[in-house]
């Protein structure tokens, strides 16, 4: 995951409202593109021409005011690149599709972005980006916003030993795994004596939001947890005030979901050095990231 930006509400001197571009394998997902995202993709060498999915948690101005700017990056890639640039889908709550169509029609353009609008009208698996299934869960912010998870099938995983005792190689292989089965030198093999059950991976995008079941559905269990950190606890009663989470509860989401790696971002202008986010997180979970612009984040290696 590439962090574009990790500020709330307003940008700082070192950081660009909050931001992110996940690769998984040939799909890119941008997550709540607030405002700079065009400019610090380019920073960051990433192509929006080829984003494959847009994922809006909610309408406040940190997470979505960069949509111009990748619709009409889009537009303008379309007309000038010889590969024509693949429909776009852009997830956003529902009742929030006037401010799309202002963000998405911000300014005079040209509108060949091959954007699908996705309006969100409830919980649940909304649809599939790449071979990934996308999941969206109500969080609860000042407004409609939702959380998403990505969730990879599990998928099969050749055991080299076991596949030398049959004897099959090359391009029979092949074909062992796309029929299920072989006749080799050494009799009938099945696809399930060479293979092993490679579990998939998962990814939690948790923004703006108390600490809530929504959160903690979400982050159940995955791989790569992204959960906004606006405050340290000390400010505890404004997080609740404002409907945020403090770095605190995040560590404590993520212990209590059973996530593998933690990130934090989203940080208040308020706290000029984020690392605190970290101190405080990791007395919870062993795991904690804390999010800085333009640094990738991997998502843990497989179990
Ligand atoms: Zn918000």
């Amino acid at each position: 995951m590439v962090v574009l930006g990790t500020a709330s509400q307003l940008p700082t001197r070192r950081r660009s409202h909050n931001s992110y571009a996940l690769r998984w394998d040939d799909q890119l997902i941008l997550f709540d593109p607030g405002e700079g995202t065009q400019r610090q993709c380019t920073r960051a060498g990433v192509s929006i021409a080829r984003a494959t999915a847009v994922c809006v948690t909610h309408f406040h101005g940190d997470h979505c005011l960069g949509l111009p700017g990748v619709i009409q990056r889009r537009s303008f890639d379309n007309r000038t690149t010889a590969a024509t640039v693949k429909p776009l889908p852009i997830f956003f709550p529902g009742d929030g599709v006037q401010y799309f169509e202002r963000l998405r029609h911000a300014s005079i353009s040209h509108d060949v972005s091959a954007v699908v609008p996705q309006p969100i009208d409830g919980p649940g698996v909304i649809g599939k980006v790449g071979d990934l299934t996308l999941r969206a869960v109500p969080l609860e912010h000042r407004c409609t916003t939702y959380g998403y998870r990505l969730d990879e099938p599990d998928g099969l995983s050749v055991v080299p030993e076991r596949l030398a005792e049959t004897g099959i190689g090359g391009p029979d292989v092949g074909v062992l795994l796309e029929q299920g089965w072989f006749d080799g030198p050494n009799g009938r093999v099945t696809r399930d004596d060479v293979t092993i059950t490679r579990k998939g991976q998962s990814m939690a995008f948790v923004m703006d939001t108390v600490m809530c079941d929504g959160a903690l559905e979400l982050a159940d269990g995955v791989d790569l947890l992204v959960s906004e950190s606006t405050y340290l606890h000390e400010h505890a009663p404004l997080a609740a005030e404002y409907r945020h989470m403090t770095a605190r509860q995040a560590g404590e989401l993520a212990a209590a979901a059973g996530a593998r790696r933690l990130v934090l971002t989203h940080f208040s202008a308020r706290y000029p050095d984020a690392s605190v986010m970290g101190d405080e997180a990791s007395e919870f979970h062993n795991d904690v990231v804390v999010a800085e612009d333009l640094v990738p984040v991997a998502v843990p290696s497989r179990a």
